[in-house]
């Protein structure tokens, strides 16, 4: 029954880590930084329906800002906006994970309220060289929660 799932759900924040329930990085709607804010785009950004939407620089994974959809309220699609004023402009806090944290981790920070969306990284070390951060993924509150209650939060 349901308390149980609850129960359970939260022993298991100790026990799941952020890689397990993450959205991987291919699958994230991200922007290029030097995205203009015509029509279309502020069209295909609302038609996506994301809050948050990583800002990448050239590649995928050199995520450098965040954009809120709420961030848009002001602009007009007809001065078509350059996307890096706009994040200058607000310049949201990035937060990083790694793909190994916990769970319960995961939600300390986010109940900071710095940001409600957490950049997954993961680390590999070859020998004696420094070690690489690679992006893998984004995960955010309400993948936490539903670990937690253990049910499928349907978006509006
Ligand atoms: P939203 O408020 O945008 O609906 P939530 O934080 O409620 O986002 O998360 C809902 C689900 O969507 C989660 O599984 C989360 O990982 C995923 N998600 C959030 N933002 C994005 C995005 N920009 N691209 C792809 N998936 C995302």
């Amino acid at each position: 029954n349901e308390e149980v799932n609850i129960i359970s759900g939260a022993l298991e924040l100790k026990t799941k880590h952020a890689g397990q329930i993450m959205t991987i990085i291919d699958d994230v709607f991200m922007l290029p930084y030097d995205t203009v804010l015509d029509f279309e785009t502020v069209s295909n950004i609302i038609r996506q329906g994301y809050t948050r939407i990583p800002v990448y620089d050239g590649n995928r994974d050199t995520i450098v800002a965040l954009l809120n959809i709420k961030d848009l309220a002001f602009v007009d699609p007809a001065d078509a906006f350059p996307l890096k004023t706009v994040c200058d402009f607000y310049k949201h806090p990035l937060t990083y994970c790694f793909e190994d944290q916990c769970l319960d981790e995961l939600l300390d920070e986010f109940k900071k309220g710095k940001s409600h969306m957490s950049i997954v990284q993961s680390i590999r070390t070859a020998d004696d060289a420094d070690p690489i951060y690679t992006v893998v993924g984004i995960v955010t509150l309400e993948d936490v929660i539903e670990e937690i209650l253990k049910i499928e939060i349907v978006d509006e």
